[in-house]
């Protein structure tokens, strides 16, 4: 067994494996003659005060070797007749399940409305360079769900929903670092992430399950409560069992074929507001007491919360060293997010800004699209206001606060473009006030926050699904379809690579169960 030991050291000691060893045989009295293995176990910042500390715990074993952290899953070969589970959408929801229904005895079949990974890429980049959108292959849709391009934080805070640790191991079986199991706040990053995908789906495939790309859900058909034929690409018909429905936040196709059908939905708060980028050494800076990150410290992070007027505002997808995408998935709208490559050595640092949206902040607080309308009519005022193209409004931050409009812009990493707009003329007034005061909030525990080299970039709206699929808490079974499984963000029960991944597990320990 290896035995666990937690200090407290600098930065620049934590690479000095001679020094860490030397504390780790004072801790734990270890004799000079004895043999030690040692490797890390937990790793965290803690940059509270103007001596910033590494909270180090280390794994260690004396006069034997390390146990290994996880022994790797060994992923079963379907029997032929194995009972099929078809699954639509192919993001960290979709493709976990999948994997959970193959140690299940299940056989998962898969379809993804977007392309695989390396066709997706060509797709993205017609996005960014011509402002060319297709609608079912761009930041959102393709191999791997919304989760390919992005970040690749792992933080959750939906620990007690089920088993992260599960969802680790199986990522670094599939290709992730080892560094995801130690940090405290890990992340895998956009040139990574890919291939993990990729080494997921080769398993699902490995083992005897499906999956299809360009294959969208178009319609469905019900009888006695149960869907028994699905539509694909409005041609193709299957016959179907049970239907896992792990579509996103952004299938707004999937909102309107399951209210047009009569399924049930709802409206659901989310949140909503915009995508602030400063410079990586400023924020560093602000965080590191007037230091800059460096082979010790990464670059630096930060977490907001505010309450402004009992509505909460606060950071949203953070993203050091990265890159603000444009990750709209239909025509006439824009919309913002974050990505970093593994090393977030990109000079800047972007988060998402964002304030809480209820049904009830609406008169019609009973239909179950209105968080949605709302969500898009903000998408198509950025998008008319910055020229009708993927190019968004922006604004200097302190003219944002102020109210006035930017002439001059230090460079953003948004590569469609910016374009200077009054943000206060195009974001309703719920979002620009909120906004505004929770900047001044944040500046006040942040100072320096507050400034016209960040640039503010509208809007960041797809935080979350606007609408719940609403399912049984027992058996994640549809209210009212009993062989519909709606999961994870896109019907309103995750949050997050993750959660979403988590919820995709879940749901077939729930089919397994009942
Ligand atoms: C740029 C960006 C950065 C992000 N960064 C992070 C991060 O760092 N950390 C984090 O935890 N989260 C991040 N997220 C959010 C994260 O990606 C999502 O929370 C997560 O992917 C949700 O997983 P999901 O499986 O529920 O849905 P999705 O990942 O949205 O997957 C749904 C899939 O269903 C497919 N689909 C939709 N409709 C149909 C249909 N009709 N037929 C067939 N297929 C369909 C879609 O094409 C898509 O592939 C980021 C998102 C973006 C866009």
């Amino acid at each position: 067994m290896n035995q666990v030991i937690n200090f407290t050291c600098k930065p620049e000691e934590v690479k000095d494996l001679f020094l860490i060893e030397n504390l780790i045989r004072e801790k734990l009295k270890i004799k000079k003659n004895q043999k030690i293995s040692f490797r890390w176990h937990r790793r965290s910042i803690d940059a509270r005060q103007k001596q910033i500390k590494i909270n180090a715990s280390f794994e260690v074993a004396i006069e034997s070797a390390l146990a290994p952290r996880f022994i790797n899953y060994e992923f079963p070969i379907l029997d032929k007749l194995a009972p099929q589970l078809h699954i639509i959408g192919a993001g960290p929801a979709g493709l976990f399940a999948a994997l959970q229904a193959i140690t299940r005895g299940y056989k998962p079949i898969i379809y993804e409305r977007g392309k695989d990974i390396r066709s997706r890429r060509r797709d993205l980049a017609k996005l960014t360079r011509d402002h060319i959108l297709n609608p079912d292959s761009n930041y959102c849709f393709g191999e791997g769900g919304a989760g390919t391009y992005s970040d690749g934080k792992l933080y959750t805070r939906s620990k007690k929903r089920g088993d992260v640790q599960k969802v680790l191991e199986w990522m670094v079986q599939f290709g992730a670092t080892e560094d995801i199991l130690i940090d405290a706040h890990p992340h895998i990053g956009t040139n990574k992430l890919p291939k993990l995908i990729e080494a997921i789906r080769n398993k699902i495939i490995s083992c005897g399950g499906e999956i299809y790309f360009e294959h969208k859900l178009t319609n469905l058909f019900t009888e006695n409560g149960k869907i028994h034929e699905i539509e694909i690409n409005g041609k193709k018909r299957i016959v179907i069992n049970r239907l896992i429905l792990a579509t996103g936040h952004s299938a707004r196709d999937i909102f309107d074929l399951l209210f047009k059908k009569q399924i049930k939905i709802l409206a659901k708060p989310f949140a909503l507001g915009v995508r602030v980028e400063h410079t990586q050494d400023y924020i560093d800076r602000l965080q590191y007491h007037g230091r800059l990150s460096d082979e010790f410290l990464p670059p630096a992070a930060y977490s907001m919360v505010t309450q402004v007027d009992n509505r909460g505002v606060y950071s949203f997808c953070m993203c050091p060293g990265g890159i603000i995408a444009p990750c709209a998935t239909g025509s006439q709208e824009v919309v913002t997010n974050g990505w970093s490559p593994s090393k977030r050595n990109n000079i800047y640092a972007n988060s998402g800004i964002v304030v809480g949206i209820e049904p009830s902040d609406f008169e019609q607080k009973n239909n179950p699209f209105v968080c949605l309308e709302f969500q898009k009519n903000v998408e198509k005022a950025c998008w008319e206001a910055a020229g009708k193209t993927q190019s968004v409004p922006a604004q200097g931050l302190q003219d944002f606060v102020n109210g006035n409009i930017s002439t001059q812009f230090p460079r953003s990493s948004y590569q469609p473009g910016i374009v200077s707009v009054n943000l206060k003329e195009i974001l309703p007034d719920l979002i620009y006030n909120h906004l505004r005061k929770a900047f001044i909030d944040f500046n006040k525990k942040m100072p320096g926050f507050i400034t016209n080299d960040a640039v503010v970039h509208a809007p960041e709206s797809r935080t979350s699904s606007p609408i719940l699929i609403p399912r049984n808490a027992l058996n994640f079974q549809h209210v009212e379809i009993s062989n519909l499984y709606p999961i994870a963000e896109g019907a309103g029960y995750a949050g997050g690579i993750v959660s979403a991944a988590i919820d995709g597990i879940n749901c077939i320990e729930k089919i397994v169960k009942y």
